[in-house]
C-alpha cells in the first residue's frame, strides 16, 4: 500500500531581483503512519522549506514544483487552494518557540478551539470539551483553557500547541526544531510526549532539527539532507554505525566539518558535497549522485555509497 506521506522530487526556488535561489532540489522522502522521520543537516540545507512547501506557507516569491502524496493523493496537483485543504486537518505543523504560535489577547482554549471553527470540525460545547480532551492528551490540566499565554511556561506553551496542532485530528504532524527554545529537562518532556502522540495516534511525525540526539528520541529514521536534497536516508542506528555517506558519517561522528555547504544561488555539475568531501574523485565533480537504496532501509546518494558503509572508503 502507498506510505501515508510520499514527497516526490520537490522542488522549491525563489525568483528575486539578485535572481534565483534553489534552496530545494529534488527532495524524496516517505513516512508511514506512526513514524517518526527527522529531517537533519546543517542550516540552510533546505530542511524548514521543504516543510513550509508540504503546508502551503511559503511566501508568494516562492515557486513549488514536484508531488507531495497523502495517501497517493497528490496535494500540490491543484495548487495553493488545494493544499490549503489539507493544512491543520491532514498535515499540521508545531513551529520553533511557541510563543509565536498565540496571540497574547485571547486565551489558550479559545485558540485551540480556533482551528475546530475554521476546518467545521466542531463548535460551541463540543469544541470545548474537545480542548480539554486535547490539553489531557498533552499533559495540561484542562481548567487551565482559560489561561491566558502568557500564564504559561515555556515547555506549557510547547505542549499547548501541539494541542492546537492536533485539533483537527491530522495524520501527519510537522515539527520545526519544535524544543529549540527549552531548557534541556523541558526539551525531553516535549520530546517523549511527541514520541507518545506518534505511537498513541498514530501519528507521522516529520522533525525538522539540527541536533542529533533530539531525533533518536522520536525518530527511528532520518533523512540527511545537503543543499537541498536527501544525501541519505537510513535508519538512525545505521547512521551511526555504518553510514552509507560521507556527510553523514561526518555529521554523526560528531565532528567539525571543514568549509561550509554551497550557496543556493549558484548551479554545480557534480556532488553538491565534493569541495569538502575527503573521497571526492573527478567524477564527483562532473556527474551528480542519484539516491539510490543501499539496503531495505537505506538509501545514499554518494557515488562511493557502496565502500563507504562497507568502511573500505
Ligand atoms: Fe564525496 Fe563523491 Fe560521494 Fe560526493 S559522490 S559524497 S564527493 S565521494
Amino acid at each position: 500500500s502507498a506510505p501515508l506521506l510520499e514527497v516526490r522530487d520537490l522542488h522549491v526556488w525563489f525568483d528575486l531581483p539578485q535572481g534565483r535561489v534553489h534552496a530545494l532540489r529534488g527532495l524524496d522522502v516517505t513516512v508511514g503512519a506512526g513514524e517518526g522521520l527527522g529531517l537533519v543537516g546543517e542550516s540552510g540545507c533546505g530542511k524548514t522549506t521543504a516543510i513550509l512547501a508540504m503546508m502551503g506557507l511559503l511566501p508568494p516569491s516562492a515557486t513549488v514544483a514536484g508531488q507531495v502524496l497523502l495517501n497517493g493523493e497528490n496535494i500540490l496537483a491543484k495548487g495553493e487552494a488545494s493544499v490549503r485543504r489539507h493544512r491543520w486537518t491532514d498535515l499540521a505543523m508545531v513551529f520553533q518557540g511557541a510563543m509565536n504560535a498565540f496571540s497574547p489577547v485571547a486565551t489558550v482554549g479559545a485558540q485551540i478551539a480556533e482551528p475546530m471553527r475554521l476546518h467545521r470540525v466542531a463548535e460551541g460545547k463540543q469544541a470545548t470539551a474537545r480542548v480539554r480532551e486535547l490539553l489531557e492528551l498533552v499533559g495540561i490540566h484542562p481548567d487551565k483553557a482559560s489561561r491566558y499565554p502568557h500564564e504559561f511556561s515555556g515547555g506549557m506553551r510547547q505542549r499547548a500547541a501541539i494541542a492546537m496542532a492536533l485539533a483537527c485530528e491530522p495524520k501527519v504532524l510537522l515539527a520545526d526544531e519544535p524544543t529549540t527554545a527549552l531548557d534541556v529537562i523541558v526539551q525531553a518532556q516535549v520530546l517523549d510526549l511527541l514520541d507518545r502522540l506518534r505511537t498513541e495516534l498514530g501519528l507521522a511525525v516529520v522533525l525538522v532539527t539540527h541536533d542529533l540526539p533530539v531525533v533518536g528520541r522520536v525518530c527511528g529514521r532520518a533523512a540527511v539532507m545537503y543543499a537541498g536534497r536527501v544525501a541519505e536516508n537510513a535508519d538512525i542506528g545505521d547512521l551511526h554505525l555504518r553510514p552509507g555517506h560521507p556527510y553523514s558519517r561526518a555529521l554523526f561522528s560528531g565532528g567539525a566539518i571543514p568549509g561550509a555547504p554551497p550557496r543556493l544561488d549558484e548551479e554545480w555539475p557534480g556532488c553538491a558535497f565534493a569541495p569538502r568531501c575527503e573521497h571526492a574523485r573527478d567524477r564527483c565533480h562532473t556527474e551528480a549522485p542519484r539516491l539510490v537504496p543501499l539496503g531495505a532501509r537505506q538509501s545514499s546518494a554518494c557515488h562511493l555509497a557502496a565502500s563507504i558503509a562497507g568502511g573500505t572508503a
